[in-house]
C-alpha cells in the first residue's frame, strides 16, 4: 500500500512498543495455561487491542482523506497469499466450527481445498497465483469478525484503484491510510514473536493451507500447541526456508 501520511507523525517508539505489548499478551497467556480452549480466547484478545489502539489512532491522526472501504467491496481479497499466525488460523477454524451451519461448512471447505490443490499444484518457481480467499461468500468475508490482521490493515482511499489492481493493472497504485496498516502489521509480529518465545511455529502462515490443514487434522491445535511443526507445508513463501 502507498502512503500519504508519515508513520512517523506517531511517537517514534510507538510501533515497538506496541508490538512488544502484544508479544507479551501472547507469551504471557501461553505460558500460563496450555488449554486449547484458550486460543480462540488469546486470538479474540488481541484483536481487541488492535481494535482500540486503531480507534485512538485514528482520533488523534485523521486520515487525510475518507477511506473508501465498505461492505460488498471485496477486491482486495483477490491475491497471492493472505499471512496469518497459527493462533488467527486456530481462531478462525473455531469461528467456523461455532458459526456456519452445515451447508456453509461443507461450501467453504470445499473452497478450501480447491484453492489450496491448485496453488499445491503450482510450480515452486513461479509466482503464486492470484486467487479470491475461499473465505469470500456473496463478496462479503464470512469470518469478517475473526479476519487475521493483515486483512484488518488494509485500506484504499479510492475502490477504483484497487479494482484495477485486481484487474491486473501493476501500475496502479493503491493509496490508503498507513496508520491502521501499520498497527495490523505491529500486531502480527508482536503475536509471532510472542509464540517464538514460547517455543511455537510462529512463522506467517499462508491462510488457505493452513486452514486445509485444520479441516484434515482434527487434532491439529493440539499438535501445534504441543510444539509440532503441524503448519510446516503451509508458511507463507516469505517465511519459508
Ligand atoms: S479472510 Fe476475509 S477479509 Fe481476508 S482475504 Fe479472506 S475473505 Fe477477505
Amino acid at each position: 500500500m502507498e502512503t500519504e501520511e508519515k508513520p512517523s507523525d506517531a511517537p517514534q517508539d510507538y510501533w515497538v512498543t506496541l508490538e512488544q505489548q502484544v508479544r507479551e499478551i501472547v507469551s504471557g497467556t501461553m505460558a500460563t495455561s496450555k488449554a486449547i480452549e484458550e486460543l480462540p480466547l488469546l486470538s479474540d484478545a488481541t484483536v481487541q487491542f488492535f481494535e482500540r489502539l486503531t480507534r485512538d489512532i485514528l482520533e488523534t491522526l485523521p486520515p487525510s482523506r475518507p477511506i473508501a472501504c465498505a461492505q460488498g467491496c471485496a477486491f482486495c481479497c483477490t491475491s497471492t497469499e493472505v499471512h496469518a499466525s497459527a493462533l488467527e488460523v486456530i481462531g478462525i477454524a473455531a469461528h467456523m466450527a461455532d458459526q456456519f451451519n452445515e451447508q456453509e461448512t461443507k461450501e467453504i471447505s470445499q473452497k478450501i481445498r480447491e484453492t489450496t490443490e491448485t496453488k499445491g499444484a503450482q510450480n515452486k518457481n513461479e509466482s503464486p497465483p492470484s486467487m479470491p480467499c475461499p473465505l469470500l461468500k456473496d463478496s462479503r468475508c464470512s469470518v469478517y469478525p475473526v479476519r487475521p490482521f493483515v486483512c484488518r490493515g488494509f485500506n484504499s482511499y479510492d475502490a477504483v484503484d484497487c479494482e484495477r489492481h485486481k484487474a491486473g493493472d501493476a501500475e496502479t497504485e493503491i493509496t490508503g491510510y498507513p496508520h491502521q496498516d501499520i498497527i495490523a502489521h505491529a500486531t502480527l509480529r508482536g503475536v509471532q514473536r510472542g509464540l517464538a518465545d514460547c517455543g511455537l511455529d510462529g512463522d506467517a502462515l499462508d491462510l488457505t493451507p493452513a486452514l486445509a490443514i485444520m479441516l484434515e487434522t482434527p487434532d491439529a491445535a493440539l499438535r501445534w500447541r504441543a510444539g509440532e511443526n503441524i503448519f510446516e507445508k503451509a508458511h507463507a513463501r516469505q517465511a519459508r526456508k
